[in-house]
């Protein structure tokens, strides 16, 4: 038996409970005490729905402390949250209802007459609205509910969210994670990460998604530590609430941004004790770049929706640029080849992960769920890494993102690292196109700095002289920007869509 995850966080609630949990960016107050009974009207209210047990309560709504509280509410009264990304449009939509059929759907008031017709279509129940003013049904109706609520005891295999994957490489796959597997992470990063009394964490990503609902959050309310919550991520209002905060965390995007704004500086995080990266790749010149303006080392951090974080930099030893750390404390972590052996360090394979963390399969698709799994009871990530000769493990890329040309693997990391140090390149993503002869060509995105020259012509000859000839892009093209999605990870289907 577990407790549930809530229990678990109230249990770490500070002695008083009148002192601040979230403050938002207009200076509105949540105490311990208003979110332990704001989650506890909402879940008195997911009780009275009389919905089956297992439900999903699917919420595409903005971000907001009332959003967190029904987070809250969902794990107190035992059902399964479904975070939807709010940029999702009216096919996505559809395609998730169908997928997770969830009784309770909340979404924007303002978005209620199209996604109801949808809910109702897919089978959800009820509909309820919730705007970031505090507006909605679901506050009307849960306002006349007690504020106490006895937060349902749970076993730990039952699911505490359904997260749907990012879908960068295929269709969207609802991972299911239970509530053990989120509050074993939660306990190891709070260790790890050091989390202390006094920290305040600034909150700027969304709620949506692993980064900030989790990693976040669940840092924040384990350690019973005030959150600042932003809306959303704008460097000039993050740069005026950093000296009120100890703890950021960001997608490498935030960073890039901050260090574009020339007010940005060793004051503006001086009381900073730690800065998270993850999500995406953090360039090395971004790392490097952030140490010069700031003596600050950003820790990169390496996870994802099916396993949540699973390696980590150090907090105290060294933070090394370009890796993503050691694996975390009780997870297994191993780099193997296509016969399933480990790999010799500095060599690229497979990344396979175990333990607590590792969710429990994709939503309804057991088949699918078996093949993701070895006989030994590993996830097979997707991802492609190796290990230094330190243990830092750095990731090279998606496996589907792997370019096979004339029988050769090519890793796009590898590329773009020669592409990045060119004269005049911001950034760039490497892919590989169907080509009659090699099966796949390698193919160049470049991101051009502003007072940059190049031609593809002229980045092909550096490429050459650098590289062996089948990794040497066959067509360059230059773009304004790269395609990423919400979580700042550069979107390479589209690319392929595109270029291919
Ligand atoms: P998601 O499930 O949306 O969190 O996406 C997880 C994927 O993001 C991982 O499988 C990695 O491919 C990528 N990812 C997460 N963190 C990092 C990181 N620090 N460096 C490189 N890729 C990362």
């Amino acid at each position: 038996m577990m407790s549930n995850l809530y229990a678990l966080f109230a249990a770490n609630f500070p002695a008083d409970r009148r002192t601040c949990c979230i403050e938002t960016h207009d200076g509105l107050q949540y105490s311990w005490d208003d979110i332990d009974h704001a989650s506890g009207r909402m879940a008195n209210l997911l009780a009275s729905l009389a919905l089956p047990a297992g439900s999903r309560i699917a919420a595409q709504i903005e971000k907001s402390p009332e959003a967190l509280i029904l987070y809250l509410a969902t794990l107190r009264a035992g059902f399964v949250f479904v975070p939807l990304n709010t940029a999702y449009r009216a096919a996505e939509i559809d395609y998730f209802l169908n997928d997770a059929t969830p009784a309770l759907l909340v979404c924007a008031p303002s978005a209620f007459g199209w996604i109801s017709k949808l809910a109702f279509a897919a089978g959800t129940r009820q509909v309820l609205t919730l705007d970031d003013q505090r507006q909605g049904s679901l506050l009307e109706r849960a306002a006349v509910q007690p504020d106490f609520f006895e937060t349902v005891a749970v076993t730990d295999d039952d699911l505490a969210a359904l997260l749907y994957t990012s879908g960068t490489t295929g269709r969207s796959k609802g991972a299911m994670l239970t509530h053990r597997n989120l509050a074993t992470n939660a306990q190891v990063l709070q260790q790890y990460w050091h989390w202390q009394a006094g920290d305040v964490l600034l909150h700027a990503l969304p709620l949506f998604h692993i980064h900030g609902l989790f990693v976040a959050c669940h840092g924040a309310l384990l350690n019973g530590s005030k959150m600042i919550f932003l809306p959303r991520f704008d460097s000039a209002t993050v740069i005026r609430q950093l000296p009120h905060a100890t703890v950021f965390m960001g997608v490498p995007t935030f960073y890039v941004r901050l260090l574009a704004d020339p007010a940005f500086d060793h004051n503006a995080c001086a009381s900073i004790r730690l800065f998270v990266s993850g999500s995406a790749p953090l360039l090395l010149d971004t790392f490097d770049n952030f140490i010069a303006r700031t003596g600050q080392t950003i820790l990169e951090r390496y996870g994802m929706s099916e396993t949540a974080m699973m390696t980590s930099n150090p907090y105290d030893g060294a933070r090394i640029g370009g890796t993503v750390g050691l694996p975390l404390p009780g997870i297994a972590l191993r780099v193997v080849d296509e016969h399933g052996h480990p790999c010799a360090s500095g060599a690229i394979g497979a990344i396979e992960v175990r333990g607590p963390n590792v969710f429990k399969g994709y939503w309804q698709m057991p088949e699918k769920t078996a093949q993701e799994f070895t006989a030994d009871g590993y996830f097979i990530t997707g991802d492609v890494g190796c290990f230094d000769e330190r243990g830092y493990l750095s990731i090279v890329g998606r496996s589907k993102d792997l370019i096979i040309s004339g029988g050769y693997n090519i890793y796009p990391k590898e590329i773009e690292s020669f592409l990045d140090e060119l004269d005049g390149v911001e950034e760039s993503a490497v892919i590989g196109v169907p080509h009659p002869d090699f099966g796949e060509a390698v193919v160049a995105v470049i991101v051009a700095s502003k007072a940059a020259t190049l031609t593809a012509a002229g980045v092909i000859a550096a490429m050459k002289a650098s590289i062996a000839n089948f990794k040497v892009p066959k067509q360059v093209h230059f773009v304004d920007e790269l395609p990423r999605n919400a979580m700042s990870k550069v979107q390479k289907n589209v690319l392929r869509e595109r270029f291919g």
